[in-house]
């Protein structure tokens, strides 16, 4: 979660540059297409040099930052993240845009190019930011009973964990470790789960992405485990391993085209 980043990083800052590296990461909506590329605006944002960077907010995977009367809406994507730089480095592999605060520019970069930014008004800017969206899965916790009537499908648990107009804030990730956490199989029929299942997981959600957020070191740059870094989940990204709980091999499928890990001793069918 990058929005402690960004604000140990540049809150209360003056914006003094913009470099745009790809025009398409400007967008006039939140898009994973580049094709919804705003006309102009990397002139936009560059019009907000002289501005006072605010406190970020984030609701689910969006961000929203004020700079001055000025909204900027973020979304990551898959694989959007921020890094910090000198102002007098290069930018890194993969950069779409940087804000330049001072001697130093906050790079965010996206293999995929599904990452956006989308300039708005502040006003609009708390609304964008829930736009669509469920309760945030951290910051407003469902409760068991919140839950299972959010969840009134057939369509298997983890993928529906996933869709953010139910809860907003589970990637494919958290929503495999929420039910390792809860100790249900991943393709349970959502609407077969019983009131002991929902509180486990209710509980296990807002674990998982406590722990996520408490292991995050402000200081330093994230690494996504599909590109290298350290793996600090259960299941995540470990078929044919050891469950670190009961020593079942975790086993891996494609569940609605994402592939899913649990583990068949903690997780049974
Ligand atoms: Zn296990």
């Amino acid at each position: 979660m990058c929005r402690r980043q960004l604000a140990s990083w540049a809150e209360g800052r003056t914006l003094t540059g913009v470099r745009v590296i790809d025009e398409a990461v400007v967008r006039h909506k939140v898009s994973t297409r580049p094709s919804d590329k705003l006309e102009g605006g990397g002139g936009v944002l560059e019009g907000w040099v002289g501005c006072t960077a605010g406190a970020p907010i984030r609701h689910g995977k969006r961000l929203g930052w004020s700079f001055d009367d000025n909204g900027l809406l973020i979304h990551l994507g898959m694989t959007g993240r921020w890094v910090r730089r000198p102002a007098s480095d290069p930018h890194p592999k993969s950069t779409r845009i940087g804000l330049v605060f001072g001697d130093e520019v906050l790079w965010m970069i996206d293999t995929r190019r599904f990452a956006c930014v989308v300039p708005i008004p502040l006003g609009e800017l708390d609304q964008a930011v829930r736009r669509g969206h469920g309760p945030d899965a951290l910051l407003e916790p469902m409760g068991g009973s919140q839950l299972a009537a959010a969840f009134q499908t057939k369509r298997p648990i983890k993928v529906v964990l996933m869709e953010q107009k139910r809860i907003a804030g589970l990637g494919n990730i958290h929503a495999a470790e929420a039910c390792f956490r809860a100790r249900i199989w991943p393709k349970r029929p959502a609407n077969a789960l019983s009131s002991g299942d929902w509180d486990r997981l209710a509980q296990g959600i807002v674990t998982q992405l406590q722990t996520s957020v408490d292991d995050i070191d402000v200081g330093k740059e994230s690494v996504y485990v599909s590109e290298g870094g350290e793996n600090p989940f259960s299941v995540y990204r470990r078929a044919g391993r050891p469950c670190p709980d009961c020593g079942v091999v975790v086993v891996a499928e494609e569940l609605a085209g994402r592939t899913t890990y649990w583990c068949p001793g903690c997780q049974p069918s």
